[in-house]
C-alpha cells in the first residue's frame, strides 16, 4: 500500500488479497502454534507463533498503517501492551504518568515501582508549572494519556513532545480513548503509542488484545524482541478478530461520536448533573485542544451528579440501554462507576487526587439510536430522587 491512502480505506483494504494460494480476499486465520521447517537448518519466514504469526502480523501491518508507525507488536491485552512498554526502563528511572490515568496502568506502575523496578511519579500533565519541575528530574519515559481517564482532560502533545525532547525522555502515548481514526500520536513526535484494541480498535465486546506501536525500527526491534522473550504475544484468533473490526472503525466512531454528543448536551442542561466532562462541548477547558490535535471528539463522556454516591447508585439502577459494566468503546452503551469500578484498583488517596468522586459516573456511549439513548438517559435523571 502507498502512504498516501486515507486512513478510512486503508482501515478496510488491510490485508486484503494477501492469500497467494486461493486468492482469498479476507486475510486467511493461521491457528497454529509452530511452523514445519522446509528442511534441515531451513526455517520458513516463521517458526513458532509466540515469535510471529502471519494472521497477528496482518494486524501489526494495518495498526502501523493506520498510526503512521515503523511497527506494532501485537499483545494479548492493554496491560500486556503497557507492561511491554515498561521494559525500556530501568530500575532507578523515572517515569512520569498522569494522575488520573487508568486505574490498570496506574497498578502497573505503582507495583513495579514497590519493587524497585522503576520511579514513578503520577501528576497533572495539564499543570505547566507541575510538568516542568518532574522534567528537571530527567524522566525516561512520559506516559500520555489523551483525554484523560475518566475525566477527559485534552493533553497538549505538541507541548509533551517538547518536554520531552527538552530532557531526552521517550514519549508514550496511549491512544485507546480515540483510536488513530481520531488521533495519531507519532504526527505528533510520540515514541510509542500503545492501545488496549479491547476497546474501539476491536468494536464488538468480544475480544482482549493490545498493541504497541513504535515509531522507529530501533524501538518497534526492542519491542517485538521483548514480546517473545516474556511471551506477551497477542493470539491468531483475537488478532484476525480484531482485523475484522478496525474495518469499520471510522464508520463506528462517527455515531459514537454523534450520540455523544447528543447525551452531553442533556447532561448539561440537568438540574441533578453538577459537571459534565466532554471535549465536544464548546464549553469544555479541552475543546480549543481537542479541535487542534484530534479528528473528532469521541464517544467517552464523564460527569458528576450533585447526589453523589446515592444519586450515582440511582441513575444506574434507572438505565434500560446502557450496560452496567467496566471496559469501553464497544458497540453496545456502557456505564461505570469509576470509584468503585475501572478505578478501584486505585487508592482513596489516588482517586481524590485524580478527582474521581463518588458521584462521578462515566458513558461508554454506544452505536444505537440517538433518540433511544437520549431518552434513557433523560428518564434517568428524571427519576433521581431528591
Ligand atoms: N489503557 C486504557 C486507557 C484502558 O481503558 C484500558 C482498559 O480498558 C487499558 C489500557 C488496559 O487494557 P486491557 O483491559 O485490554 O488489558
Amino acid at each position: 500500500m502507498t502512504d498516501k491512502i486515507d486512513n478510512r480505506t486503508a482501515a478496510v483494504r488491510a490485508g486484503l488479497e494477501s492469500d497467494e494460494r486461493f486468492g482469498a480476499v479476507m486475510p486467511p486465520i493461521y491457528l497454529t502454534s509452530n511452523f514445519a521447517f522446509e528442511a534441515y537448518d531451513r526455517p520458513r519466514g516463521y517458526d513458532y507463533t509466540r515469535t510471529g504469526n502471519p494472521t497477528r502480523d496482518a494486524l501489526a501491518d494495518a495498526l502501523a498503517e493506520l498510526e503512521g508507525g515503523a511497527g506494532a507488536t501485537i499483545t494479548g491485552s492493554g496491560m500486556a501492551a503497557a507492561a511491554l512498554v515498561c521494559q525500556l526502563v530501568d530500575p532507578g528511572q523515572l517515569v512520569l504518568a498522569p494522575v488520573d490515568c487508568y486505574g490498570g496502568t496506574f497498578r502497573l506502575l505503582s507495583r513495579l515501582s514497590a519493587r524497585g523496578l522503576l520511579n514513578v511519579r503520577f501528576i497533572d500533565q495539564t499543570d505547566e508549572s507541575v510538568l516542568q519541575g518532574a522534567i528537571a528530574e530527567q524522566p525516561r519515559l512520559i506516559w500520555v494519556e489523551t483525554p484523560t481517564n475518566p475525566l477527559l482532560r485534552v493533553i497538549d502533545l505538541k507541548q509533551m513532545n517538547a518536554l520531552a525532547k527538552q530532557c531526552g525522555a521517550l514519549l508514550v502515548v496511549d491512544n485507546t480513548f480515540l483510536s488513530p481514526a481520531l488521533l495519531r500520536p507519532i504526527e505528533f513526535g510520540a515514541d510509542l503509542v500503545m492501545h488496549s484494541t479491547t476497546n474501539y480498535l476491536n468494536g464488538p465486546s468480544d475480544v482482549l488484545g493490545g498493541a504497541v506501536i513504535a515509531a522507529t525500527p530501533q524501538l518497534h526491534e526492542q519491542m517485538q524482541d521483548w514480546s517473545n522473550i516474556l511471551g506477551l504475544s497477542g493470539s491468531a484468533l483475537d488478532s484476525f478478530l480484531t482485523m475484522r473490526g478496525i474495518r469499520t472503525l471510522h464508520v463506528r466512531l462517527r455515531q459514537h461520536e454523534e450520540n455523544a454528543l447528543a447525551i452531553a448536551d442533556v447532561l448539561q442542561q440537568h438540574q441533578a448533573v453538577a459537571h459534565v466532562y466532554y471535549p465536544g462541548l464548546a464549553s469544555d477547558p479541552g475543546h480549543q485542544l481537542a479541535r487542534q490535535q484530534q479528528n473528532g471528539f469521541g464517544g467517552m463522556i464523564s460527569f458528576d451528579l450533585k447526589g453523589g454516591a446515592r444519586a450515582a447508585a440511582e441513575f444506574i439502577a434507572a438505565l434500560k440501554l446502557f450496560t452496567l459494566a467496566v471496559s469501553l468503546g464497544g458497540v453496545e452503551s456502557l456505564v461505570c462507576h469509576p470509584a468503585t469500578m475501572s478505578h478501584a484498583a486505585m487508592d482513596d488517596s489516588g482517586r481524590e487526587a485524580a478527582g474521581i468522586g463518588a458521584g462521578l459516573i462515566r458513558l461508554s456511549v454506544g452505536i444505537e439510536a440517538t433518540a433511544d439513548l437520549v431518552a434513557d438517559i433523560q428518564r434517568s435523571l428524571n427519576s433521581l430522587s431528591a
